[in-house]
């Protein structure tokens, strides 16, 4: 059900919050759910027993161990850091909070690429936060890298996703480091969907050379715990610092810091089904591309989703979601996203219900033309 906010409860509401509505994620009921980008083939069973074995081990009388340093060695001994660069959060939301409350609010400027994931401009308004937007191209849904190196000379605070979300394209190292140079700010880079891109697309480990940049990961994509909630920075143990200053100490609890040293330990066993989540991207890419003649645009993507183009996209979202029982993310009354839907790479027999509704309801309104 969705609350409400009277208005009398408003008025009390400080402006920028006032401003705002209960977060609707937009969840029905349905067989096929592609809305959330989670990883629908869950946990390799064989994390989830020594998971299982973690958790029932951990005692809960004890306030957590507020950095988490035993998650945050296995962490830094992933990606060639000291645990002196590595701040966890309960996942990246809030990572991106700490970051506004850090680094934004009233005459911090954040340089924004949109279209691009939703949130940034939600923390960035509840803190007060002004943004200046640099638009992707809208054709090719990339960012106009020259334009957000020069907006970028004048911000506290630069946004890049890579892979972005929804648009599933890739920053370069030259664009990273470019920006980096020009920020006097922070840079963050978005790595939420990185470990679907191709090796070596990764900028985690420019860190090293430029303190003013963040990298952000999280467990809740490929590693299948959007539901246990871990996210964490890499960046300069200054940046670090600042954030483990504004964070609350106990937002990363005991059973998730349990729970995600295991999957650390155990992330080779991931590798398996998102290789499976990539040979799968590849195939659903070319058979919206097969769907041209219906009036479909598909956009290349290193994530573990695809942005199409519909025609009359409200319809075809609703219909997927009412006749075929599929949920997909509707974007199509996003500035630069019209007609666009945003569709998660499942397992092959649900992307195959996808695909066979897609046709079947476009080839139905085509008939109708
Ligand atoms: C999903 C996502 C995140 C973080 O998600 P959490 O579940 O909070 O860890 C961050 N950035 C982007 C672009 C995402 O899509």
């Amino acid at each position: 059900m969705a609350l409400a906010i009277s208005d009398q409860v408003r008025a009390l509401m400080r402006p920028s919050a006032a401003a705002l509505e209960p977060y609707d994620p937009g969840f029905s009921p349905v067989e096929v759910n592609l809305s959330a980008n989670e990883n629908t083939y869950g946990m390799p069973p064989a994390v989830r027993e020594r998971l299982n074995a973690a958790l029932a081990a951990t005692p809960l009388n004890r306030y957590p161990v507020p950095l988490a340093d035993a998650l945050r060695q296995r962490i830094a001994d992933w990606h060639g850091v000291t645990p002196a660069q590595v701040c966890v959060g309960n996942g990246g939301d809030e990572l991106l909070f700490n970051l506004f409350l850090a680094f934004g609010g009233p005459g911090h400027v954040l340089v924004n690429c949109p279209p691009t994931f939703s949130v940034y401009g939600l923390y960035a308004g509840l803190v007060d936060t002004p943004v200046v937007d640099v638009p992707r191209d809208p054709v090719t849904l990339r960012p106009n890298m020259d334009a957000l190196v020069e907006a970028a000379r004048t911000a506290h605070l630069v946004i890049l996703t890579s892979p972005n979300n929804p648009t599933g394209d890739v920053a370069s190292r030259q664009d990273v480091a470019r920006l980096c140079q020009a920020c006097p700010g922070i840079v963050l880079l978005d790595e939420a969907y990185m470990e679907f891109a191709p090796d070596g697309t990764t900028c985690e480990d420019l860190v090293n050379t430029y303190p003013n940049l963040a990298v952000l990961h999280t467990f809740s994509k490929a590693f299948a715990f959007a539901g246990g909630r871990l996210g964490y920075i890499l960046a300069d143990p200054s940046v670090v610092g600042a954030l483990a200053a504004v964070r609350q100490p106990y937002t990363v609890d005991v059973l998730v810091q349990a729970a995600a040293e295991v999957i650390a330990d155990s992330r080779a066993d991931f590798q398996p089904t998102i290789d499976c989540i990539k040979a799968e991207r590849t195939r659903v890419y070319q058979a919206l591309l097969g769907m041209g003649g219906l009036g479909v645009t598909v956009w290349p993507s290193c994530a573990n989703f695809l942005c199409v183009r519909v025609p009359d996209a409200p319809r075809v979202w609703a219909t997927l979601r009412d006749r075929h029982s599929i949920l997909v993310r509707n974007f199509s009354s996003t500035p630069g996203l019209g007609g666009c839907l945003r569709v998660t790479i499942g397992k092959p027999e649900e992307n195959d219900r996808v695909l066979a509704a897609l046709n079947q309801i476009l080839s139905q309104s085509s008939k109708e033309a």
